[in-house]
């Protein structure tokens, strides 16, 4: 098999993702190879960021997370972007999508570059749609304005790319023939839809593929093969338009492996909970164990305001099953654009979902339960610093202990009549 990424790995970086992964190095190139496993790292930032963080997404790896900041028409604040990466990072984020539509796109997207030494990734559509002027801007950008933008992106070090090449002609039939009640929520995919409807052509993605390789091999860019069909409501999941895309991004993986670029698969999307298993491992199968990308997946459509764990159940049940990478959803979900506390909130109880597929994912399982039995350690031993220390988030978790502190050295649930103290006293005698 030809190897995913034909330059030469700095055995350095592989070295620190290897350990940080707690996995054998030969472990971690052989995932590699086989593109189990991909580690976005653009070249040109690779060679111009001191201190840059590499992250491994796929098999045997922790469950990574997303999160996606970015600018809209309606709202543009580069510093509060800015704020929102800072935030995403620290609050455990892996990587950051800079996904903005308003304002200076080149400056915001230079500005999350600088801010984060993590991997950053874009979708270049949305830039590539809003560089013509007027209302019917979408479907008039040429094919020569999506791989412009790709490469623009590439060029300034952006490490990895969404692009819809699945949402072709032929999925658009799929579409076309369902009954689904949301027909396309995915951004990128709509613009797609809208294009070959209007222009009557193929989506260039997908019929210049070999092209799009070429610039994704040229900046050791990875593909973040797009989730254009993911279904918008749960009972539009797991539908033919869904199944039929996944079964063109498996092709699209294997070309993708062949040219040597890294390729990851992005999945749905809104999918109620007994649908998730099939969903996972259909689409692993399907992309022969491509990493996996999830965007939720959401388990109900009725929590506005609270999507965060919404996505956060799907996301836990999804890594259980194979899912790879969580992207965050925060409160603000099919409501408005984020704040920086939505980001906060959405980070932590996405990282949250992430360790929890963590507690069974093989090759992490030992590595996640240690905290956890940490913890359980520390709980049995009223150690409340330890505890404060281990928890996700030490400074909620210290600001709601010292909102009602105890007389006792439990805590001021039961006081004095701390279970776990009383039972050791009597188990100690
Ligand atoms: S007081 Fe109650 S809730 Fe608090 S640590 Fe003891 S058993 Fe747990």
């Amino acid at each position: 098999m030809s190897s995913v990424r034909n330059s030469k790995w700095d055995k350095k970086d592989l070295d620190k993702v290897a350990s940080a992964e707690g996995l054998s190095l030969a472990k971690l190139k052989r995932l590699l190879d086989a593109g189990r496993v991909a580690i976005p790292n653009n070249v040109i930032r690779a060679e111009h960021m001191d201190g840059r963080v590499l992250k491994a997404i796929g098999e045997r790896m922790s469950t990574k997370v997303n999160v996606n900041v970015g600018t809209s028409k309606d709202y543009v604040n580069l510093e509060e972007e800015a704020e929102k990466a800072r935030i995403a990072v620290k609050y455990g984020a892996d990587t950051i999508m800079d996904l903005s539509t308003g304002g200076d796109i080149n400056e915001v997207r230079s500005r999350i570059l600088n801010e984060v030494t993590v991997p950053v990734g874009t979708v270049p559509i949305y830039q590539a749609a809003l560089g013509r002027a007027g209302e019917r801007a979408v479907v008039d950008m040429s094919s020569d304005d999506m791989f412009n933008a790709v490469r623009a992106h590439a060029k300034d070090g952006i490490d990895f790319v969404t692009i819809h090449a699945g949402v072709n002609l032929n999925t658009l039939e799929r579409l076309k023939r369902s009954t689904r009640i949301l027909d396309v929520v995915s951004r990128g995919g709509a613009f797609h839809v809208a294009w070959m409807i209007h222009n009557g052509h193929e989506n260039p993605f997908y019929a210049e593929y070999e092209y799009l390789l070429e610039i994704a091999k040229e900046y050791e860019l990875t593909i973040s093969l797009g989730d254009g069909m993911r279904p918008g409501a749960i009972l539009d999941a797991s539908d033919r338009a869904k199944y039929m895309e996944n079964i063109v991004l498996g092709e699209l993986v294997t070309l993708a492996r062949e040219a040597g670029v890294q390729a990851i698969v992005e999945g749905p999307g809104h999918v109620p909970l007994d649908e998730i298993e099939a969903a996972v491992k259909t689409i692993k199968h399907i992309t022969d164990f491509a990493p996996l990308y999830l965007l939720g997946p959401l388990v109900t459509d009725i929590a506005p305001g609270y999507d965060h764990f919404v996505s956060a159940i799907g996301g836990a049940v999804a890594g259980m099953y194979g899912a790879d990478f969580l992207c965050m959803v925060s409160p603000s979900e099919h409501l408005a654009l984020p704040s920086v506390e939505d980001i906060k909130e959405g980070t932590i109880v996405t990282e949250i979902a992430a360790h929890v597929a963590d507690l069974v994912k093989v090759g992490q399982n030992e590595k996640a339960r240690k905290k956890d039995a940490d913890m359980a350690q520390a709980r049995k031993k009223l150690d409340w610093k330890k505890q404060l220390e281990l928890a996700i988030n030490p400074e909620e978790a210290r600001r709601i202990r010292d909102r009602r502190p105890s007389e006792t050295d439990a805590c001021s649930i039961c006081g004095d009549l701390c279970a776990i103290k009383l039972v050791k006293e009597f188990l100690e005698r």
